[in-house]
Parts: structure tokens; C-alpha cells; sequence
């Protein structure tokens, strides 16, 4: 089983190998984990701002997947370690940053995700020290937009995908513009406005109405040569300053003589 999930034991299993990796200073308990997943390869989790996971797994998360990229084991158990991570990063006591800077290469999913919260922590704490001091990824806090998101909400194939690498939020991994594409498509077209002026009155007298096509200039002679329409008791309100158009204030006028 274990040769099936690693490239490196499936070599290592193979007669006359002679690739070997120094597994000396990995931790027994993220090795185990590993072995742990491959009896049970669960699914990456979703990221939940209200929970947390369990040892060992809350504190050995990115040594999992520096772990997985060492055995290059199937991609199935660095994505839930990647996982694990995102959903734990906040509380770990002392960050494996610096440790993820050396060993994660520029463009993986785990360096992906840590360049992003390293960047957008640096920016919301402002200038001055902090526990992201001297990492690579802080010299990247001015980069950060003022609309950036919290880089533990995106999709997790938004770190496999060429978009995780910048900062800009509205991939299609984004979850809260995704919401918003929703409700703009499920918004009620607005209400057309109540229709008075020159094209109400001419349809209310029985004239042709005023085509969108003829200019203002060609609708005043039509209506300078129709007689006006006798005065009625019941004639409407007469349409609000800011409903009247240029073209509307000269029929006006004109029928007012
Ligand atoms: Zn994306």
C-alpha cells in the first residue's frame, strides 16, 4: 500500500535503487500521520472559521505536506494536509513560516497559501515587528489590495491553480464573489419609470407616438401643425422639475400658447 502512495518507496522497492532519502530528522509522529491517512484517505476538509483541529494534526499540518513532497506520495495526502493546515494556521503557537519558506519552492500549493497569509497579515498589522518579520513573503505587504480576502476561504484548488499566486480577489475559487455573480443574476429587473411628457400626452390625445428614431426637431414641426387637443377636466398631473426633459419643456410651452 504504502509503494502505491510513494514514488520514493516505489523506487525504494524496486531491485538496485539507490534512491534514498534521509527520513532521519521527520518527526515519527508526522510519518505516522501519514501512514495513519493511508489507511484512511479521507478528503480534504473545508475550512471552518469556528473550529479547530485535533492533535496531531493541529501542530504538524505543513510538516505533513514538506513530508509528502520528500516521499512525492499521490497528491490526495499533501491536499489534506494542506488542508489541515489552513484551517489550524491562526493557532499554531510558533508558525513553521521560516520552515516553509526553505523547503516549499516558490509556485507549490503549500508556498502558495503561506506567501498569501504571510503578505495580508504583515498588511493588516501595519509597520513594526512581528512574527512574519524577515520572511520573504513580508516584502510583499504593500502588494496586498484593499479588497484582498482572508486566503483561508478560497477553494483549496485555488493553491493548485496559477491565480493563487496573486492577491487580487475574483477567481472563480472565490467564494464571496461567487455569491455576488448569484445574487446579481437573481435580482429583479428595476421598475420602469411612469412615463410622462410629450410621448404620454401624444398617445393620450390619439397621435402618433414619438419614435426613438426621429429627431426632437422633426416631433416639434409635427406638433406645431396638429391642432391642440381641447383642454380636459381631468388632465393628469403635470410631471415633476426633475421628470421634464429639454423636449418636453418646449411642448409645454408650446401648448401652453
Ligand atoms: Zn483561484
Amino acid at each position: 500500500m504504502i509503494c502505491k502512495s510513494s514514488s520514493y518507496f516505489r523506487r525504494r522497492c524496486t531491485s538496485g535503487s539507490r534512491d534514498i532519502i534521509d527520513l532521519d530528522e521527520d518527526d515519527p509522529v508526522v510519518f505516522d500521520l501519514f501512514l495513519k491517512w493511508l489507511r484512511n484517505p479521507d478528503p480534504p476538509i473545508t475550512y471552518n472559521p469556528d473550529g479547530q483541529s485535533q492533535e496531531p494534526w493541529l501542530s504538524n499540518s505543513a510538516a505533513a505536506w514538506i513530508l509528502g513532497k520528500k516521499l512525492r506520495t499521490t497528491e490526495g495526502f499533501k491536499k489534506y494536509a494542506l488542508s489541515q493546515f489552513i484551517q489550524n494556521c491562526a493557532l499554531a503557537a510558533f508558525g513553521p513560516w521560516d520552515t516553509i519558506e526553505r523547503e516549499a519552492p516558490p509556485g507549490s500549493p503549500l508556498r502558495r497559501f503561506s506567501d498569501h497569509w504571510v503578505a495580508w497579515n504583515c498588511r493588516l498589522s501595519g509597520s513594526g515587528a512581528n512574527e512574519f518579520t524577515g520572511l520573504h513573503a513580508a516584502l510583499r505587504a504593500p502588494l496586498v489590495p484593499e479588497n484582498t480576502r482572508d486566503p483561508r476561504i478560497y477553494d483549496i484548488e485555488h493553491w493548485y491553480s496559477s491565480c493563487g499566486d496573486g492577491m487580487h480577489p475574483g477567481c472563480i475559487h472565490d467564494p464571496i464573489t461567487r455569491q455576488e455573480n448569484i445574487d446579481e443574476a437573481n435580482r429583479p429587473p428595476p421598475e420602469p419609470l411612469v412615463e410622462w411628457g410629450r410621448s404620454f400626452e401624444l398617445q393620450r390625445t390619439g397621435l402618433p407616438p414619438a419614435s426613438d428614431h426621429v429627431s426632437p426637431n422633426i416631433n416639434i414641426s409635427h406638433a406645431l401643425n396638429t391642432p391642440a387637443a381641447p383642454a380636459s377636466p381631468s388632465y393628469p398631473t403635470r410631471p415633476t422639475a426633475s421628470r421634464i426633459s429639454v423636449d418636453d419643456k418646449l411642448w409645454f410651452s408650446l401648448a401652453d400658447k
